[in-house]
Parts: structure tokens; C-alpha cells; sequence
């Protein structure tokens, strides 16, 4: 039987991450995905649960986001007051995948939840409920971590991150980089070639003090606008340059250097 691909997200492997993946996911084990931000990890998780025909839910993570956001609260309708299950207690009881985006970023109480589905126990504690609900057999918890962002003050604790198999993502070696240009986009390869060399003198400019560097994503923003009829240099100031910083100086250096590479 041939499976069709239509529908499946593009996305191209670096390493061995698509085998390591599928073996964390049938040993029933979570997964940490570390790396700077635009480097293809939320992409990825995408690719797989299509890959493994999962249902995948997505929480992008801030700093109000609460484990009560995840597991669930009474609400009140008319008389009555009716509980209602979170993303995380719908995941864990229909064997979903949940993907927790930036986990660094949630309030301290999302990691204690997530504690007991993360070992042996596989389980869910309701304090609300007073009830524990064991995980569904396909149920797997998913998530990101960016260690460079967070320097300073939001960092995962070494209890926390052991509790999860880890994969490091960072940005594409310089072909694989073009080649996920050119699929994403459609641009062809000498443009592509020329935007990844530029991400990675920027990605090399340690002096330019950048919190954030060039990330693929903004490679890919970039191409997108030059393909709909944006100017070449325009599109990459606009896409690239200007997210990255807001100092007159840096900036300056950095559109000299779009205007020399491009
Ligand atoms: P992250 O979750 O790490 O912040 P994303 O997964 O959102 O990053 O990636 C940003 C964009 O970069 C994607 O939308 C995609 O266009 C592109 N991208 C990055 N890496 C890959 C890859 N390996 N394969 C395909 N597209 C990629």
C-alpha cells in the first residue's frame, strides 16, 4: 500500500532526529527539544505526529500560563457549574501528542504538573478533580527549550531536564539551509546560496552583541517577500536585519552587509 504524502509539512532532516523520535515515542518516554528560536523544532513535532498520524496540540508558553491553562477549570453555566478539561488533561486522556512550546517560559506550577506524566507513573493528578487519570497508551509529552534565551533568568532545572530525552537543534549546515529555502519558497539556489552565507557571517558576528541571531526562519521569511516581488535587499532588511536589533549602529552594519552579500 503506498501512503499518500499530501498534507505532510515539509521538513528537512539534519540528523538522525526523525529515528530518535519515533523510538522515545514508542518506548512512551517525553521529549525535550532544545535550541534558539526559528531552528525547525515546532516544524518538526509538525512533521511527526503527521508522520505518526497523531493529533498533535500546541501550547506556546508564557509567563501567565498556568497549569490550571493545561489541566482544566469549573466553569460556571446557568446553575450549574461543569468542569471543563484543559489541552493537557485532553492529550493524557486520548492518547494525543501535547507540545509545550517554550516551557521555560510557564509559571513553576506547569512543571510540577507535568511531573507524574514525565516518569514511570505516566499520570495525571487532578487536585481540582481529586482524581488521577493514567496516560492514554499514544499519549506523549513534547517540549521546547531555548537555553540562550532564557540566559539570566528562566532556566530549566536539572530535575526537570532529566526527566526528558533530549535533542539539540541549531541552525542548518550551509547546503541543508539552501535546500529548505528552496523547497519552502520556491527561490532558486544561487538567491539561497547568498541568503545562507549572509545568515552565517551575521550568526559569526559575536561583536554585533546580538541576543537573537539569524535564525532560518527569518531566511525563510526573506525569501517569501523577494519571491512575491519585494526587492532583494529590501526583503532582507526588512525580514532579516531589522527583528534582530534596534540599535541605529548595528543596524547600519548590518545593511552594509546585506547591501555587500546580496
Ligand atoms: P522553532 O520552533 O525552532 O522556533 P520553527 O519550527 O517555527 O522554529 O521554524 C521556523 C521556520 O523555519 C519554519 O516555518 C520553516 O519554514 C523553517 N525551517 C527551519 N528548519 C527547518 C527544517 N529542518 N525543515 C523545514 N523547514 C525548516
Amino acid at each position: 500500500m503506498e501512503e499518500t504524502e499530501v498534507g505532510i509539512p515539509f521538513y528537512h532532516a539534519v540528523g538522525k532526529e526523525v529515528e530518535v523520535f519515533e523510538q522515545v515515542y514508542h518506548n512512551k518516554l517525553p521529549i525535550l527539544l532544545k535550541g534558539p528560536t526559528g531552528t525547525g523544532k515546532s516544524r518538526f513535532v509538525e512533521f511527526m505526529a503527521n508522520k505518526l498520524r497523531k493529533k498533535l496540540i500546541t501550547i506556546s508558553c508564557h509567563e501567565e500560563t498556568s497549569s490550571t491553562d493545561l489541566i482544566g477549570r469549573f466553569i460556571i453555566k446557568g446553575a450549574e457549574t461543569i468542569w471543563l478539561d484543559g489541552p493537557l488533561t485532553t492529550a493524557v486522556k486520548n492518547g494525543h501528542i501535547l507540545y509545550l512550546d517554550e516551557v521555560a517560559e510557564a509559571r513553576p506550577d506547569v512543571i510540577v504538573a507535568i511531573h507524574s506524566l514525565t516518569d514511570h507513573r505516566r499520570e495525571l493528578f487532578i487536585d481540582k478533580l481529586g482524581e488521577t487519570y493514567k496516560a492514554h497508551e499514544d499519549f506523549m509529552l513534547v517540549a521546547s527549550f531555548n537555553p540562550g534565551y532564557q540566559r539570566g533568568f528562566k532556566e530549566l532545572k536539572p530535575s526537570t531536564r532529566q526527566r526528558f530525552v533530549a535533542l539539540s537543534f541549531n541552525y542548518p549546515e550551509p547546503k541543508i539551509e539552501q535546500e529548505i529555502l528552496v523547497q519552502e519558497t520556491g527561490i532558486d539556489d544561487d538567491m539561497a546560496k547568498r541568503l545562507v552565507m549572509l545568515g552565517n557571517k551575521v550568526r559569526n558576528l559575536n561583536e554585533l552583541g546580538l541576543t537573537e541571531t539569524v535564525s532560518t526562519r527569518l531566511l525563510v521569511d526573506a525569501s517569501k517577500l523577494f519571491q512575491s516581488g519585494l526587492a532583494k535587499r529590501l526583503a532582507v532588511k526588512v525580514a532579516v536585519m531589522e527583528p534582530l536589533s534596534d540599535e541605529k549602529q548595528t543596524l547600519e552594519a548590518l545593511y552594509d552587509l546585506t547591501d555587500l552579500m546580496i
